[in-house]
């Protein structure tokens, strides 16, 4: 484990970075590089079939002060399988996590494809976390996209979407986080960016922003 770093005054706006589907070999620690470089945070909403493999890049988006959700087992669309499946997905996942870190707990749960049954609402013990600035990258692959979509779309307090998996998007993050730096935000985990705006993550609760 490592010393917190010291905190800096928080900036005039936030955002949440999340990437979704990885760990990957490949990507997530070169995207860690560049959210390190710059003091910058993101939530990695990981599959715990990926998690398995690849345990060690758990470990290293902790150290870089990032958070980890679940992305569930392997990517079902939960809201057409049983909640018996569901929960097993969930919690399958949230065991795996915790044993590749050595005990960290998953709070959050972003539903594959956003796709969320009134089971779901009702009896999930986490909270469901969507976005409202969709980056496209897993369809455009495409660097400057994604970059140009950000630069049209963020505003205080958005909730960006994008995958670990990719080496394009892996490169759009060499150009996202400095320019979001430059244009006065702060980028944070979800948990920490609902946590400055007083906004409180309830179980079963669906969240497309991380505004009060
Ligand atoms: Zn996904």
């Amino acid at each position: 484990t490592q010393e917190p770093d010291p905190t800096p005054a928080p900036r005039e706006k936030a955002v949440a970075l999340t990437f979704d589907d990885g760990p990957s070999r490949e990507n997530t620690g070169k995207i860690l590089d560049v959210l390190k470089k710059y003091g910058a945070h993101a939530t990695f909403f990981v599959l715990g079939d990926r998690a398995r493999v690849d345990g060690d890049l758990l470990k290293q988006e902790l150290e870089a002060g990032c958070e980890i959700g679940s992305h569930s087992w392997n990517h079902p669309q939960l809201s057409k399988i049983s909640w018996s499946d569901v929960k097993s997905q969930v919690s399958r996942t949230d065991n795996i996590v915790k044993k590749m870190t050595d005990g960290y707990q998953i709070k959050l749960l972003r539903p594959p494809y956003g796709a969320i049954s009134d089971t779901m609402r009702k009896k999930l013990k986490k909270p469901m976390i969507l976005w409202n600035v969709d980056t496209l990258d897993w369809k455009t692959r495409d660097a400057k996209k994604v970059f140009k979509k950000v630069k049209k779309e963020v505003k205080d307090g958005d909730i960006i979407l994008m995958h670990d998996i990719h080496a394009e998007t892996a490169e759009a993050i060499k150009q996202v986080v400095p320019w979001l730096v430059e244009q006065g935000y702060d980028i944070l985990s979800v948990s920490e960016l609902a946590e400055r705006n007083g906004k409180k993550l309830k179980a079963g609760e669906a969240y497309c922003d991380g505004k009060k």
